[in-house]
Protein backbone atom coordinates (compact mmCIF):
# COMPACT_ATOMS: atom_id res chain seq x y z
CA UNK A 1 0.00 0.00 0.00
CA UNK A 2 1.14 3.53 -0.56
CA UNK A 3 1.95 5.43 1.81
CA UNK A 4 0.05 8.75 2.77
CA UNK A 5 3.27 11.31 2.15
CA UNK A 6 4.05 9.28 -1.25
CA UNK A 7 5.74 11.94 -3.87
CA UNK A 8 5.96 14.69 -0.93
CA UNK A 9 9.29 16.75 -0.02
CA UNK A 10 9.47 17.69 3.87
CA UNK A 11 11.56 19.76 5.32
CA UNK A 12 11.61 19.51 9.23
CA UNK A 13 13.42 21.87 11.92
CA UNK A 14 15.30 20.86 15.10
CA UNK A 15 14.98 16.94 12.81
CA UNK A 16 17.84 16.13 15.29
CA UNK A 17 16.43 15.53 17.96
CA UNK A 18 12.81 14.67 20.17
CA UNK A 19 9.92 15.20 18.54
CA UNK A 20 11.48 16.75 15.31
CA UNK A 21 13.74 13.26 14.98
CA UNK A 22 10.01 11.02 15.23
CA UNK A 23 8.26 13.37 12.74
CA UNK A 24 10.72 12.78 10.23
CA UNK A 25 11.27 9.09 10.68
CA UNK A 26 7.15 9.19 10.45
CA UNK A 27 7.28 11.14 7.35
CA UNK A 28 10.00 9.17 5.65
CA UNK A 29 8.17 6.06 6.67
CA UNK A 30 5.52 7.06 4.75
CA UNK A 31 7.33 7.85 1.53
CA UNK A 32 7.98 11.53 1.92
CA UNK A 33 11.84 12.45 1.03
CA UNK A 34 13.31 14.33 4.29
CA UNK A 35 15.33 17.00 4.56
CA UNK A 36 16.49 16.89 8.33
CA UNK A 37 17.48 20.74 9.46
CA UNK A 38 19.12 21.07 12.51
CA UNK A 39 21.38 23.57 14.31
CA UNK A 40 22.87 20.33 15.76
CA UNK A 41 24.24 18.68 12.47
CA UNK A 42 25.31 15.37 14.34
CA UNK A 43 21.97 14.94 15.11
CA UNK A 44 19.91 15.69 11.69
CA UNK A 45 22.83 13.01 10.77
CA UNK A 46 21.86 10.73 13.64
CA UNK A 47 17.96 10.94 12.21
CA UNK A 48 19.15 10.69 8.38
CA UNK A 49 20.76 7.27 9.67
CA UNK A 50 18.04 6.25 11.38
CA UNK A 51 15.58 6.83 7.85
CA UNK A 52 18.38 5.20 5.65
CA UNK A 53 18.35 2.34 7.49
CA UNK A 54 14.96 1.80 7.42
CA UNK A 55 14.46 2.10 4.17
CA UNK A 56 13.72 5.71 3.50
CA UNK A 57 15.02 8.76 1.76
CA UNK A 58 16.69 11.89 3.80
CA UNK A 59 19.37 14.02 4.15
CA UNK A 60 20.94 16.62 6.74
CA UNK A 61 21.18 19.84 6.25
CA UNK A 62 22.28 22.79 9.25
CA UNK A 63 20.50 25.26 9.96
CA UNK A 64 20.02 28.22 12.76
CA UNK A 65 16.57 29.08 11.94
CA UNK A 66 17.37 32.82 13.70
CA UNK A 67 19.70 33.48 10.79
CA UNK A 68 17.28 34.59 8.04
CA UNK A 69 19.84 34.79 5.31
CA UNK A 70 20.77 31.34 5.83
CA UNK A 71 17.15 29.82 5.91
CA UNK A 72 16.53 32.03 2.50
CA UNK A 73 19.87 30.24 1.10
CA UNK A 74 19.41 26.86 2.07
CA UNK A 75 15.26 27.18 1.32
CA UNK A 76 17.01 27.96 -2.51
CA UNK A 77 19.46 25.17 -2.48
CA UNK A 78 16.75 22.79 -1.48
CA UNK A 79 14.50 23.94 -4.73
CA UNK A 80 17.12 23.11 -6.90
CA UNK A 81 16.27 19.28 -5.95
CA UNK A 82 12.25 19.81 -5.87
CA UNK A 83 9.93 22.01 -4.10
CA UNK A 84 8.98 21.17 -0.47
CA UNK A 85 5.78 20.52 0.05
CA UNK A 86 5.44 19.69 3.73
CA UNK A 87 7.33 22.00 6.34
CA UNK A 88 7.03 21.66 10.20
CA UNK A 89 8.51 24.25 12.34
CA UNK A 90 9.57 22.65 14.65
CA UNK A 91 13.02 23.80 16.24
CA UNK A 92 12.86 25.04 19.93
CA UNK A 93 14.38 26.07 23.14
CA UNK A 94 12.84 26.32 26.73
CA UNK A 95 14.80 27.95 29.96
CA UNK A 96 12.68 28.57 33.24
CA UNK A 97 13.69 31.31 35.12
CA UNK A 98 11.59 33.34 37.30
CA UNK A 99 11.20 37.08 35.38
CA UNK A 100 11.97 38.45 38.51
CA UNK A 101 15.81 36.76 38.66
CA UNK A 102 18.57 38.58 37.51
CA UNK A 103 17.98 41.50 34.66
CA UNK A 104 20.49 40.44 32.67
CA UNK A 105 19.92 36.84 32.43
CA UNK A 106 16.39 37.43 32.40
CA UNK A 107 16.56 39.79 29.11
CA UNK A 108 19.17 36.86 27.14
CA UNK A 109 16.47 34.23 27.80
CA UNK A 110 13.28 36.55 26.54
CA UNK A 111 15.88 37.03 23.45
CA UNK A 112 16.79 33.37 23.07
CA UNK A 113 13.80 31.75 23.15
CA UNK A 114 11.82 34.41 21.27
CA UNK A 115 14.58 34.70 18.27
CA UNK A 116 14.61 30.73 17.80
CA UNK A 117 10.64 29.72 18.73
CA UNK A 118 8.95 32.96 17.02
CA UNK A 119 11.42 34.32 14.52
CA UNK A 120 12.81 31.54 13.43
CA UNK A 121 9.26 30.24 12.69
CA UNK A 122 8.61 33.28 10.54
CA UNK A 123 12.48 32.94 9.17
CA UNK A 124 11.47 29.56 7.88
CA UNK A 125 8.49 29.99 6.75
CA UNK A 126 8.87 33.00 5.05
CA UNK A 127 11.39 31.21 3.01
CA UNK A 128 10.26 28.41 1.86
CA UNK A 129 6.91 30.43 1.18
CA UNK A 130 7.01 30.54 -2.35
CA UNK A 131 8.04 26.61 -2.66
CA UNK A 132 4.60 25.51 -0.42
CA UNK A 133 2.44 27.87 -2.40
CA UNK A 134 3.65 26.36 -5.97
CA UNK A 135 2.95 22.47 -4.08
CA UNK A 136 -0.40 23.97 -2.47
CA UNK A 137 1.66 22.72 0.28
CA UNK A 138 1.22 21.70 4.19
CA UNK A 139 2.39 23.60 7.62
CA UNK A 140 2.40 22.30 10.49
CA UNK A 141 3.96 24.29 13.28
CA UNK A 142 4.55 23.26 16.94
CA UNK A 143 2.82 24.96 19.87
CA UNK A 144 2.53 23.67 23.05
CA UNK A 145 -0.13 23.70 25.97
CA UNK A 146 1.42 27.06 26.83
CA UNK A 147 0.09 28.49 23.41
CA UNK A 148 -2.94 28.48 25.44
CA UNK A 149 -1.80 28.52 29.59
CA UNK A 150 0.97 29.16 32.07
CA UNK A 151 -0.12 27.27 35.02
CA UNK A 152 1.49 24.58 35.74
CA UNK A 153 4.83 25.39 33.86
CA UNK A 154 5.56 28.40 36.24
CA UNK A 155 8.69 30.48 35.24
CA UNK A 156 8.68 30.24 31.67
CA UNK A 157 7.31 33.41 30.59
CA UNK A 158 9.31 33.99 27.53
CA UNK A 159 8.48 30.21 26.53
CA UNK A 160 4.81 31.08 27.12
CA UNK A 161 4.85 34.07 24.92
CA UNK A 162 6.67 32.38 22.27
CA UNK A 163 4.12 29.86 22.15
CA UNK A 164 1.04 31.89 21.86
CA UNK A 165 3.10 33.61 18.96
CA UNK A 166 3.36 30.07 17.00
CA UNK A 167 -0.49 29.81 17.45
CA UNK A 168 -1.43 33.50 16.09
CA UNK A 169 0.75 33.07 13.66
CA UNK A 170 -0.55 29.32 12.80
CA UNK A 171 -4.14 31.10 12.49
CA UNK A 172 -3.18 34.65 10.52
CA UNK A 173 -1.50 32.39 7.94
CA UNK A 174 -4.00 29.82 7.46
CA UNK A 175 -6.48 32.67 6.91
CA UNK A 176 -4.18 34.42 4.50
CA UNK A 177 -2.63 31.54 2.98
CA UNK A 178 -5.90 29.04 2.18
CA UNK A 179 -6.54 30.85 -0.83
CA UNK A 180 -3.47 29.42 -2.40
CA UNK A 181 -3.91 26.04 -0.95
CA UNK A 182 -1.87 25.99 1.91
CA UNK A 183 -3.19 24.59 4.62
CA UNK A 184 -1.26 25.78 7.82
CA UNK A 185 -2.02 23.90 11.33
CA UNK A 186 -0.34 23.18 14.65
CA UNK A 187 0.19 20.63 16.87
CA UNK A 188 -0.24 21.15 21.26
CA UNK A 189 2.05 18.61 22.94
CA UNK A 190 1.63 18.27 26.25
CA UNK A 191 4.64 17.08 28.07
CA UNK A 192 6.70 14.94 25.78
CA UNK A 193 9.72 13.37 27.14
CA UNK A 194 13.13 14.62 25.24
CA UNK A 195 15.81 16.84 26.21
CA UNK A 196 14.42 19.38 26.33
CA UNK A 197 12.69 19.09 29.69
CA UNK A 198 15.09 16.23 30.68
CA UNK A 199 16.60 18.71 33.35
CA UNK A 200 13.65 20.01 34.35
CA UNK A 201 12.15 16.36 34.83
CA UNK A 202 14.96 15.27 37.09
CA UNK A 203 15.37 18.06 38.83
CA UNK A 204 11.92 18.65 39.58
CA UNK A 205 9.84 15.62 39.87
CA UNK A 206 7.01 17.75 41.72
CA UNK A 207 6.51 19.36 38.65
CA UNK A 208 5.55 16.54 36.18
CA UNK A 209 3.60 14.97 39.08
CA UNK A 210 1.25 17.99 38.87
CA UNK A 211 1.10 17.85 35.11
CA UNK A 212 0.25 14.31 35.36
CA UNK A 213 -2.34 14.57 37.84
CA UNK A 214 -4.32 16.92 35.14
CA UNK A 215 -3.61 14.37 32.44
CA UNK A 216 -6.37 12.00 31.68
CA UNK A 217 -3.40 9.54 30.64
CA UNK A 218 -1.70 9.22 33.18
CA UNK A 219 1.57 9.04 31.15
CA UNK A 220 4.40 11.12 30.09
CA UNK A 221 4.03 11.63 25.89
CA UNK A 222 6.90 9.99 23.63
CA UNK A 223 7.81 11.74 20.39
CA UNK A 224 6.10 9.21 18.31
CA UNK A 225 2.86 10.20 20.03
CA UNK A 226 3.43 13.69 17.96
CA UNK A 227 4.53 11.66 14.87
CA UNK A 228 0.54 10.81 14.36
CA UNK A 229 -1.06 13.82 14.18
CA UNK A 230 1.56 15.15 12.11
CA UNK A 231 1.15 13.09 9.60
CA UNK A 232 -2.49 13.48 9.45
CA UNK A 233 -1.54 17.19 9.24
CA UNK A 234 0.51 17.27 6.18
CA UNK A 235 -0.89 14.38 4.64
CA UNK A 236 -4.34 14.42 2.39
CA UNK A 237 -6.46 12.72 5.31
CA UNK A 238 -6.85 16.00 6.64
CA UNK A 239 -7.78 17.96 3.37
CA UNK A 240 -10.44 20.16 4.79
CA UNK A 241 -8.58 21.15 7.82
CA UNK A 242 -6.49 24.66 8.43
CA UNK A 243 -6.08 26.67 10.97
CA UNK A 244 -6.93 24.32 13.78
CA UNK A 245 -4.54 23.17 16.30
CA UNK A 246 -4.06 19.29 17.50
CA UNK A 247 -3.59 18.92 21.38
CA UNK A 248 -1.60 16.27 21.99
CA UNK A 249 -1.63 16.36 25.26
CA UNK A 250 -3.18 13.03 27.16
CA UNK A 251 -6.46 15.04 27.96
CA UNK A 252 -4.71 17.98 29.72
CA UNK A 253 -5.91 21.00 28.08
CA UNK A 254 -9.54 19.80 27.20
CA UNK A 255 -10.60 18.00 30.69
P1 LIG B 1 14.72 18.76 21.65
O1 LIG B 1 14.85 17.29 21.83
O2 LIG B 1 15.65 19.63 22.44
O3 LIG B 1 14.82 19.11 20.10
C1 LIG B 1 14.89 20.43 19.63
C2 LIG B 1 15.87 20.47 18.47
O4 LIG B 1 15.88 21.80 17.94
C3 LIG B 1 17.30 20.15 18.91
O5 LIG B 1 17.96 19.32 17.98
C4 LIG B 1 17.92 21.53 18.95
O6 LIG B 1 19.33 21.53 18.79
C5 LIG B 1 17.23 22.18 17.78
N1 LIG B 1 17.41 23.63 17.78
C6 LIG B 1 17.57 24.46 18.86
N2 LIG B 1 17.81 25.70 18.45
C7 LIG B 1 17.82 25.69 17.09
C8 LIG B 1 18.03 26.68 16.10
N3 LIG B 1 18.32 27.95 16.43
N4 LIG B 1 17.95 26.32 14.80
C9 LIG B 1 17.68 25.04 14.45
N5 LIG B 1 17.50 24.05 15.34
C10 LIG B 1 17.56 24.37 16.66
O7 LIG B 1 13.26 19.24 22.08
P2 LIG B 1 11.79 18.73 21.67
O8 LIG B 1 11.05 18.45 22.93
O9 LIG B 1 11.86 17.68 20.63
O10 LIG B 1 11.20 20.09 21.08
C11 LIG B 1 10.69 20.22 19.76
C12 LIG B 1 9.59 21.27 19.76
O11 LIG B 1 8.49 20.79 20.54
C13 LIG B 1 9.99 22.62 20.36
O12 LIG B 1 9.42 23.67 19.60
C14 LIG B 1 9.34 22.59 21.72
O13 LIG B 1 9.07 23.88 22.22
C15 LIG B 1 8.07 21.82 21.41
N6 LIG B 1 7.40 21.23 22.58
C16 LIG B 1 8.03 20.29 23.31
C17 LIG B 1 7.36 19.74 24.40
C18 LIG B 1 7.99 18.68 25.27
O14 LIG B 1 7.43 18.39 26.35
N7 LIG B 1 9.09 18.07 24.88
C19 LIG B 1 6.05 20.17 24.73
C20 LIG B 1 5.47 21.14 23.93
C21 LIG B 1 6.14 21.67 22.86
P3 LIG B 1 20.22 21.60 20.15
O15 LIG B 1 19.99 20.33 20.86
O16 LIG B 1 21.63 21.74 19.64
O17 LIG B 1 19.74 22.79 20.91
Amino acid sequence: MAGLLEGHIAAVTGGGSGIGQGICQAYAREGARVVVLDVNLDGAHETVGLIKAAGGKASAVRLDVTDRQACRDIAATIARDGNISILVNNAGINRRNPITGDAAAVAKDWEDILSINLDGVFNVTHAFLDQLRATRGRIVNIGSIQSFVHVSWPNSAAYTTSKHGVLGFTRALAAELGKDGVRVNAIGPGLIETRINAEARAKNPDMVANVMRHTPLNRAGKPEDIAGPAVFLASDMSSYVTGCIIMADGGFRTV
